[in-house]
């Protein structure tokens, strides 16, 4: 999975992507509605709880039923997930790739409709992970089990961004 997708993934995970209420907590003046439903856009409204992002996770092949309400904490829910299908999953190689590209295509289909125009179609949106999902698989090669270890230390790594964790030994940098 390239540098550019796993930042998203602890972007997501941090609660750092700019959705509207990220926004408005940084005084941005934008209209606060979520472009699929026209409810209030929160992190935790767009990726688990609006009726749309909803249908998208049960027609997954993850078939995900989400509860409407509470509305859980999408980077809790996200981080459990991961490691739910990382644990219980036959060949959890094949399915969690698919929790971060559904992600991901949620997120890159709501910036579509809001910077380019386009009309909301809850379909493209399980294209466009099918379509990320079979890039990133076949991508992996034989490096399967290595993918799956590495996304899952970015997840729980905490504030550190990716790629800033290592330590430069003494004596090098002076
Ligand atoms: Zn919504």
């Amino acid at each position: 999975m390239s540098q550019r997708w796993k930042n998203f993934c602890w972007k997501t995970i941090q609660n750092a992507l700019p959705t509207k209420d990220n926004l408005v907590k940084r005084a941005v003046e934008i209209d606060p509605t979520c472009v699929f439903c026209g409810e209030r856009e929160t992190t935790d409204h767009l990726f688990l709880s609006c009726e749309i992002t909803r249908r998208i996770w049960s027609s997954s092949v993850l078939g995900l039923r989400i509860p409407s309400y509470p509305t859980p904490s999408f980077p809790m829910w996200f981080k459990n997930m991961f490691t739910y299908l990382q644990r219980t999953s036959v060949d959890s190689n094949r399915i969690w790739p698919y929790l971060v590209a559904v992600t991901w295509a949620i997120w890159i289909h709501r910036n579509n409709i809001i910077f380019r125009k386009e009309d909301l179609n809850p379909r493209a949106i399980l294209s466009l992970a099918d379509a990320v999902f079979e890039r990133w698989y076949k991508g992996f090669g034989d490096n399967k089990g290595r993918e799956q270890t590495d996304v899952y230390n970015l997840i729980n790594r905490g504030k550190q961004p990716p790629g800033s964790g290592e330590q430069i030994p003494r004596g090098i940098t002076s």
